[in-house]
């Protein structure tokens, strides 16, 4: 089978990792998204993955929590490393190489991030998991997905998420919503239409990435991303 893209920068959420639950992990999603890797694996596409940590805990309510800011997000860092641990087992599990790269040093868990070594790992056909976002506060997941995406020279970066592309409209709330199959960068900043935080967008945008975003939980849909069928929307310049 062809594939579009060469090597890619798949972006998941801590949330969707919850399934039906209110918090945590369902080992469910978890085995589901290691078979939909392996299959793109299986294709010879590299693969890195970038995952969120919201299932577990977020860092910015500091209102709420009595936490500040910059230690709740530190906190929240420590949550992707929770949920790229459970994936590693997953894929494992399901028989695909791996290697957890960390940007808080955990040497006992994770390796450093060292971006060459990343590069060589996917290279060599290992999927690669960033854990704990850039290793800054005050940004979020999907800047270190759009970052590292950059940084490893990704093809196109893959956002995971509950709906299946972008619509005109929230299609959970309007049912004339319509999906978009392309949009620019241009086009998403003039419509005023939330991809990711600006940080992350703006990124992608200066240093030309495309963004697919699609629905990660409808089984074989990674695939079909993969091999350039028309699944979810392309964000492009
Ligand atoms: N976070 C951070 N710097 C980063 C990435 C994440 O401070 O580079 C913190 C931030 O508090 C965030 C939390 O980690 O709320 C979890 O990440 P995120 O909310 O992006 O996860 P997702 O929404 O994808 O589950």
């Amino acid at each position: 089978m062809a594939v579009a893209y060469k090597r890619i920068l798949l972006k998941l959420s801590g949330e969707s990792l919850m399934g039906d639950k209110n918090y945590g992990i369902d080992s469910d999603v978890i085995s589901r998204y290691a078979k939909d890797i392996k299959q793109v694996t299986a294709l010879g596409v590299q693969v890195a993955i970038v995952i969120g940590g919201g299932n577990i805990y977020r860092g910015m309510n500091e209102a709420e929590t009595g936490i500040e800011r910059a230690q709740g997000d530190y906190m929240g860092m420590l949550a992707t490393v929770i949920n790229g641990m459970a994936l590693q087992s997953g894929l494992e599990k399901a028989g695909v190489y791996t290697r957890l790269q960390s940007a808080i040093k955990m040497e006992q868990i994770a390796e450093p991030y060292i971006r060459r070594r990343a590069m060589r790992h996917v290279e060599k056909g290992r999927v690669v998991i960033f854990g704990a976002g850039t290793g800054n506060p005050y940004f979020t997941t999907d800047t270190a997905g759009s970052l590292r995406a950059i940084e490893i020279n990704a093809d196109v970066i893959l956002k995971g998420t509950r709906v299946d592309g972008i619509y005109t409209a929230d299609p959970e709330k309007d049912p004339n919503a319509k999906k978009y199959e392309t949009i620019t960068f241009n086009e998403c900043i003039s419509k005023n239409l939330k991809i990711m935080d600006m940080t992350a967008f703006t990124l992608c945008m200066e240093n030309n990435l495309p963004i697919i975003v699609f629905d990660m939980n409808t089984p074989g849909n990674l695939l079909k991303v993969v091999t350039g069928e028309k699944v979810g929307t392309l964000v492009k310049g």
